[in-house]
């Protein structure tokens, strides 16, 4: 694999770095396997407690110096991450795809995201805007600005393996702040790949070790850094479990958390829709990455009097989709990520149909071809449900489209917000009095509501996050930010008396 050797990967690769530098630990083995064809692709060795310290301490010292960067001289390290991501873009997007199973066009669009939100990064390292006030006191000048908070922990999911790190990295150093990534255990050659790639760039520029730093092992490694009173912030994407145990420990102690939880999106079909444009939505929203993205759409809502019509086309779209080797840029869908999601994956199809689900479409283990080796093939499946059934109000991060009926607009959004979770949401339709219903107040609850696109496939420039127990998190474009600083609000005397707030009196 010419890939690996272009990302300097090899069979057994060290996982803990501060930057440029990459420390022993003699914590255990994980050994990355392809969901493609169940190979090995590579081991690293888990952070142990010293290297853990060293990291942090190491981040600690090099947080004192890149604060004192301007802002847009970080801007400028970060221009030249966005070049060398873009320099490897072909090698890291086939890496993702073979680590993480999503197809090469999605691997190599994660990249290019990584490699957008440097851009969106770099302008903003001129635009850390603070207001200027009126002060109701003469000669007073008041204004507020925002400084870096120190460490910035990002604990990331397998499906996103490098792009959400990269926005929590790229707009955390121009804020002035240091990182530690812990990545998801099932992806760690990826963050290994991107690491190296990102200590070259930092070292040809004399940036300080400690300003990017990356820790290796499953969720007790996460644990750290969310007990850790040295990181202000604890940045994490993934499931709801995860967000509420790490939520929990970082408010014990006053941290601040961003979270990017699960979801559970919905698209309404409405009798007013381009139904043509709504299948390709619908069907790559569903299966694209397998099912296995945050905004993945999980629920359809089509209305009653289109209803037959539109299943009738979906069920026929679903039995022409290719599943097979992500690599192969004529296959759909490509594999779950291990066997565990498997068993979930079948587990959900059994609990579906003991709560009163009907299959439209059958899942199935694909099984019976060289292709489906690796036992993480599986067939997407398509099932008629109530949304009550508690098996709906669940995400299960497999291909599992949910299909019901609705009749009137209010019926159809009451549907799409009465599940725990508020991340993507979508209607399609040419009426514009129904799209602005949906977007309106008391309209989606979600983070993301959008017309006539499906629900996944954000982009940068927007602040992606959702709300309820998606985890009300923000993060990438518009002020998202702000997250990662500090407010300060500052008056300044510039006169010769002490007049004080509120026309208070005090003389002595
Ligand atoms: P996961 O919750 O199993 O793991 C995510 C990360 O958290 C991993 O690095 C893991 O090691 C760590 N972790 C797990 N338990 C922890 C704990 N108690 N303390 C600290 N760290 C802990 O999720 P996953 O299976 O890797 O990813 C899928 C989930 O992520 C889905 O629910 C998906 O919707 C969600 N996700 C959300 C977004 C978003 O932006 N909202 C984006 C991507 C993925």
């Amino acid at each position: 694999m010419d890939f690996l050797a272009h990302l300097q990967l090899s069979s057994s690769n060290i996982g803990t770095s501060t930057g440029n530098n990459w420390i022993n630990s003699t914590g255990s083995e994980i050994e990355s396997f392809s969901p493609v064809d169940g190979k090995s692709i590579g081991v690293v060795a888990a952070t142990d407690e010293a290297a853990y310290e060293q990291v942090m301490q190491t981040s600690q010292a090099a947080f004192e110096v890149w604060r004192t960067w301007p802002a847009p001289k970080r801007g400028e390290i970060v221009r030249q991450v966005g070049n060398a991501l873009s320099e490897y873009k072909e090698s890291l997007g086939k890496l993702v795809s073979y680590e993480m199973g999503k197809s090469l066009q999605e691997g190599l669009g994660e990249v290019q995201e990584m490699i957008d939100i440097c851009d969106f990064a770099v302008g903003l390292s001129r635009q850390l805007y603070g207001l200027t006030m009126h002060s109701e006191r003469p000669n007073h000048r008041m204004y507020e600005q925002w400084h870096p908070l120190g460490i910035v922990g990002i604990i990331s999911a397998f499906n996103f393996p490098v792009a959400v790190w990269s926005w929590n990295a790229a707009l955390a150093w121009v804020c002035g702040n240091v990182c530690v990534w812990k990545p998801s255990e099932k992806t760690p050659l990826c963050s290994v790949a991107v690491q190296k790639i990102i200590g070259k760039v930092f070292a040809a520029n004399a940036v300080p070790e400690g300003v990017s730093c990356l820790v290796q092992g499953d969720y007790q490694v996460g644990e750290w850094l969310a007990k850790d009173t040295r990181i202000p912030l604890v940045s994490a994407t993934g499931s709801t479990r995860m967000g509420k145990a790490v939520n929990q420990t970082v408010a014990g102690r006053l941290g601040k958390t961003l979270l990017e939880l699960g979801g559970n999106n919905a698209i309404i079909i409405s009798e007013h829709a381009d139904l043509e444009m709504a299948l390709l939505g619908c069907v790559f929203g569903a299966v694209g990455t397998a099912g296995q993205r945050c905004t993945t759409t999980r629920r359809l809502i089509i209305h009653e009097s289109v209803y037959d019509q539109f299943t009738t086309t979906l069920i026929k779209a679903y039995k022409q989709l290719r599943i097979g080797n992500p690599l192969d840029a004529s296959n759909h869908v490509g594999p779950l990520i291990d066997k565990t999601a498997v068993a979930q994956y079948l587990l959900a199809i059994d609990q579906c149909k003991q709560q009163g689900g009907r299959f439209l479409v059958e899942g199935k283990v694909l099984t019976g071809d060289e292709a489906y080796e690796s036992g993480c093939f599986v067939q997407p499946c398509i099932a008629e449900v109530e949304n009550s059934y508690p098996i709906v109000q669940h995400e299960t991060f497999a291909p599992i489209l949910y299909v019901m009926k609705y009749s009137s607009l209010a019926e159809a959004i009451a549907l799409q917000n009465g599940v725990p979770q508020g991340l993507s949401s979508s209607i399609m339709t040419l009426n514009m009095r129904e799209a602005e219903q949906f977007l309106a107040v008391g309209g989606s609850d979600c983070g993301i509501a959008n017309v006539n696109i499906g629900t996944s496939g954000a982009e940068i420039g927007g602040a992606f996050g959702g709300e309820k127990e998606t985890g009300g998190g923000r993060e990438s474009g518009s002020d998202a930010w702000k997250a990662y600083m500090r407010r300060q609000t500052n008056t300044i005397n510039w006169g010769t008396h002490l007049p004080l707030a509120q026309g208070i009196r005090f003389d002595i």
